[in-house]
C-alpha cells in the first residue's frame, strides 16, 4: 500500500544528517527540532498555535479533556472511521453518539447529524476521511447554534483545503476549535514511529492542550490540571522538518496517482464507483476508495492479492458494530449507508512512489475483471 524505504532513499543524505544532528545533541526530549517543526507546521497550515504530541489519538484526548467536558456528555462522530476517535470519547466518560455518512464522500452525513442531537451533546468530531474535508460550513452553523465544540480529526487530510461560501479558504484541522494530527508512518506526512499534533487559533486553548500535554503543568513541578505525558520525539520532529517541505509534492503526486485510477477505472461502472469529490473541498488521497458493486468486493480483493497487488478494506465494521461500544454508544441517526460501505469500500494502493508502470498493472487487472 506503502513504499516508504524508497521515499526514504530519495531523501537519504538530507534525513541521515537531520538523524544524526538530533543523535549527537543528546537533547531527545523538547530539543530544538521539536519547536522548529512546530514553527514549521504553524507557517504550512496557518494555524496559529501548534501543540506536538506523541500521537494522533492522543491529540483527540487532549483535545477532549482541554474543552471541559463532563462525563455523560455527548460527542457527534462518524459511525464510519477508524476507532481512535470513539476511543478518546468513551475513556473520558463522555457518549460517543455515531451518526451515518455520506455514501459519496464517506464523511459525516450533516442532514443526519441534524437530527442526532440531544440536550446533553456537546462536541462535534468531524473526521476528514481518505483525504476530503467534511463539509465544514453546516457543521460549523450547526455547531454555532447549538453551542458545540468541534474538534477536527485530521489524521488523514492534512494539506487538504476547505473553501467556504464567502469564498475563504482554510486547512484542514484549522477550522474547528482544535484540529488532530497524526504523522503514524504511513499517513501523508509521517515519520518513522508515533507522532502527533494539535492544531487551534484559539489562545485559552492552546494553552490548556499544553498543559495537558505535559502533565498538567504550568511550569516545572506545578500540576494545575490533571494531564497526560504526550511528547513528540526530538528524532521524530527532526525527520518531519525534512518530509514536510515535500507534503505538497506528495500530495500532487497522489492526486495524479488519483487521475490516472479515476480515468482507466471510470470504463467499468458496472463494476467501480470512483471516489467523489466535493466542489468545497480539495482532496489529498490519503486513501484512494472504490465501491466495488455486485457483492464483488471481496472476492475481487482475493484476485488481486493472488496478483501481488494489495488492498485493504477501510473499515470492515462499523462503529456501532465494535464489542466494546455495545451499551457505551447512543446511536445517532441510522447507519445504513455505513453497513454498505463495511461492504462496498476497497482502498488501492496510492503513495508519491508509485509508477505508471505499476498503476497500468494495477488497472489492468481491474478492468479485466470479471
Ligand atoms: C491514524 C488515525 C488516527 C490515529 O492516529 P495515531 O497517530 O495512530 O494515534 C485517528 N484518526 C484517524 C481517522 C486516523 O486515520
Amino acid at each position: 500500500m506503502v513504499d516508504l524505504a524508497t521515499q526514504y532513499q530519495k531523501m537519504q543524505a538530507e534525513m541521515d544528517d537531520a538523524i544524526s544532528k538530533v543523535v549527537r545533541s543528546g537533547e531527545y526530549i523538547n530539543g530544538k527540532a521539536v519547536w522548529d517543526f512546530s514553527s514549521n507546521l504553524a507557517a504550512y497550515t496557518g494555524a496559529e498555535y501548534v501543540i506536538p504530541c506523541a500521537n494522533g489519538t492522543d491529540a483527540l484526548q487532549i483535545a477532549l479533556m482541554a474543552l471541559g467536558l463532563q462525563p455523560g456528555d455527548e460527542v457527534i462522530i462518524p459511525n464510519f472511521t477508524y476507532i481512535a476517535a470513539a476511543e478518546a470519547i468513551a475513556l473520558l466518560r463522555l457518549t460517543p453518539v455515531p451518526v451515518d455518512v455520506d455514501p459519496e464522500t464517506f464523511n459525516i452525513d450533516v442532514k443526519k447529524m441534524t437530527g442526532s442531537l440531544s440536550l446533553k451533546t456537546k462536541a462535534i468530531i468531524p473526521v476528514h476521511l481518505f483525504g476530503q474535508c467534511s463539509d465544514m460550513a453546516p457543521i460549523l452553523k450547526i455547531a454555532k447554534e447549538n453551542a458545540l465544540h468541534v474538534v477536527e480529526d485530521n489524521a488523514q487530510s492534512i494539506g487538504s483545503i476547505y473553501t467556504f461560501p464567502s469564498g475563504n479558504r482554510q486547512q484542514a484541522g484549522t477550522i474547528g476549535d482544535a484540529g488532530a494530527l497524526s504523522f503514524f508512518p504511513t499517513k501523508n506526512l509521517g515519520c518513522y514511529g508515533d507522532g502527533g499534533a494539535l492544531l487551534t487559533n484559539n489562545e485559552n486553548l492552546a494553552q490548556k492542550m499544553r498543559m495537558i500535554a505535559s502533565h498538567g503543568q504550568s511550569k516545572k513541578y506545578l500540576h494545575e490540571l490533571i494531564g497526560c505525558n504526550s511528547r513528540l520525539d526530538t528524532l521524530q520532529a527532526a525527520i518531519l522538518n525534512v518530509k514536510l517541505p515535500y507534503l505538497d509534492t506528495y500530495i500532487h503526486s497522489r492526486q495524479k496517482v488519483a487521475q490516472a485510477y479515476n480515468e482507466a477505472l471510470e470504463a467499468r461502472p458496472d463494476l467501480y464507483e470512483i471516489p467523489k469529490c466535493i466542489a468545497a473541498s480539495t482532496h489529498v488521497y490519503h486513501q484512494y476508495t472504490l465501491k466495488v458493486k455486485q457483492d464483488k468486493r471481496d472476492a475481487l480483493q482475493k484476485y488481486l492479492k493472488e496478483r501481488k497487488v494489495s488492498s485493504m478494506i477501510y473499515y470492515p465494521n462499523p462503529l456501532h458494530r465494535q464489542p466494546a461500544f455495545r451499551g457505551v454508544i447512543r446511536i445517532g441517526s441510522d447507519l445504513s449507508e455505513t453497513e454498505k460501505l463495511c461492504k462496498s469500500a476497497l482502498s488501492l494502493p496510492i503513495h508519491p512512489e508509485l509508477n505508471e508502470e505499476q498503476i497500468y498493472y494495477i488497472t489492468g487487472l481491474l478492468l479485466n475483471y470479471e
